[in-house]
């Protein structure tokens, strides 16, 4: 039986600096011998004197330790893997199988400064770093597309490893309702641009590094011409425009697209980049219509999660920078948070991609609609037809006494938060079936957070068939805070 054995990076050093090995074996004991046949140094620091496996190293067949199963004696199949897990302390290693060239093909930057070799040793100290690396790094470009949850940390460990430019891309304003996950703004920054408080961060970090701030919209107007000036983009967006505008823009001048992506507890990465692998096209040939994945404003997100998966962009943009390692191009691991699990998946080139497929139909983004193909404007045109309530209004009928229904469609737990007074509930998801509990002689107004899902309930009830009178509360239960009633919570 052939499998694949694992070698730990504190073991290499006595395997050829080999991180993967095909060896045969029926038990996992024989192929541990057939290991120690092969390369006789891993033997004095496998076994013990009494000649057993030492006990600072478990041995994994798949997931399950060989403990938990028939020890040695576990047989073991063509294709299994067999990893050695021993404790480890921290260090480096050194394999000779992860060989890429870097993005910045010879440019190195200049020479490193003895601050800078002091500031920089930990990398130094790393043989797939070292001082090339780190002078790769000097002279790399990086843009950051958004400034919020992905964005921070990418911010942060890409100041701290030394990037030379990073350019910060955001329209945005600090939000308090940000500051649970954007760890690079901080109280004092609310109400500020979003690049302004990242750079004010990036400075505290480490002041060697440029930071070039652009406080506006990514457009097919100015993406390719920002693209075009960095080396790596980093798509910390949170909308599918953007998300395919960055691909689109990345594929055409032929960089790197590193993605990450979260809702909820659900965290997602990887590296699009066309001249290696698929694009984000390829995986996804269209985005869902608006408005039927909500976003982490509407859904919320875990704060750490951000941090889980910006961390793992920072990490592919280092080793595009730097050469060498395997990055996540034609990979897309997926993090769950709550059940603490990552999974891996396989992604494609798409010989039919209308961008970096064998004949693009996609060769301009100016003249590409990404508003039109994300359905920004179906449902623009669509939620016009449904009128709103301004918040004034609303409570000026209510006191007068007008006969006036208001449904409140949030959540079970956003109610929890704060209830709308004298509203009656019902979940959007039973709005159709339950349309007999209003009453269509009377004018019904729909309240959420936001005045978007209440939008939503509206055209629901009327496909449904509902006759009577339906509005949406404008701005949701934020502006009726705003407007009426500051002792209604904003979230
Ligand atoms: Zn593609």
């Amino acid at each position: 039986m052939a499998v694949t054995l694992i070698v730990p990076t504190t073991l290499r050093m006595f395997t050829e600096h080999r991180s993967e090995l095909t060896l045969d074996g029926n038990t996992v004991g024989e192929v541990i011998d057939a290991l120690a046949d092969e390369y006789p140094d891993t033997r004095k620091v496998l076994y013990g004197e009494d000649g057993r496996l030492r006990e600072f190293i478990n041995v994994f067949v798949g997931a399950d330790n060989i403990r938990d199963l028939n020890g040695y004696d576990t047989p073991v199949k063509e294709g299994d893997e067999i990893m050695l897990i021993p404790a480890i302390a921290g260090g480096s290693g050194d394999t000779v199988d992860d060989v890429r060239e870097s993005v910045l093909g010879d440019r190195l930057g200049e020479k490193l400064t003895n601050d800078e070799i002091k500031r920089y040793s930990r990398h130094l100290l790393l043989k797939e770093i070292g001082v090339k690396g780190q002078r790769r790094l000097k002279a790399a470009k990086v843009l950051i597309v958004g400034m919020g949850g992905l964005g921070a940390p990418l911010v942060q460990y890409l100041a701290a490893a030394g990037v030379g430019t990073l350019g910060l891309i955001d329209f945005d304003e600090v939000e308090e309702s940000n500051l649970q996950r954007q760890v690079i703004h901080g109280s004092r920054d609310i109400g500020r641009p979003k690049v302004a408080s990242a750079k004010d961060s990036i400075k505290q970090i480490n002041p060697l590094v440029k930071v070039e701030t652009y406080n506006m919209r990514l457009t097919a107007e100015n993406a390719v011409e920002l693209i075009s000036q960095y080396d790596v983009v980093a798509d910390a967006s949170d909308n599918y425009q953007t998300r395919y505008l960055v691909n689109d823009a990345c594929v055409l001048l032929g960089k790197p697209d590193v993605f990450g992506a979260m809702y909820q507890f659900e965290g997602q990465a990887s590296v699009y980049y066309a001249k290696e692998g698929p694009c984000y096209r390829c995986m996804y040939p269209a985005p869902p219509p608006a408005g039927l994945v909500p976003s982490c404003a509407m859904g919320g997100v875990v704060g750490v999660l951000p941090g889980m998966i910006g961390t793992v962009q920072a990490n592919e943009v280092i080793k595009l920078i730097v050469g060498g390692g395997k990055l996540l191009t034609g990979r897309l691991v997926m993090f769950d948070a709550w059940r603490m699990r990552w999974r891996e998946l396989k992604i494609r080139k798409d010989p039919r991609c209308p961008i970096c497929g064998e004949t693009p139909t996609i060769t301009e983004l100016e003249e590409y609609d990404y508003e039109d193909f994300c359905g920004i404007k179906t449902r623009e045109a669509e939620d016009e037809t449904v009128e709103g309530i301004e918040p004034k209004e609303l409570k000026r009928r209510i006191d007068a006494g007008e006969k006036i229904t208001v449904v409140d469609v949030r959540e079970p737990h956003e109610r929890a938060i704060a209830k709308f007074p004298d509203a009656i509930v019902i979940p959007i998801g039973q709005l159709a079936r339950r349309q007999d509990e209003l009453d269509p002689s009377a004018d019904t107004v729909f309240v959420c957070k936001e005045g978007k899902r209440s939008i939503l309930a509206v055209r629901t009830l009327r496909e449904a068939g509902y006759k009577g009178a339906a509005y949406n509360l404008a701005g949701g239960t934020n502006a009726w805070s705003r407007e009426v009633d500051s002792s209604f919570p904003q979230y």
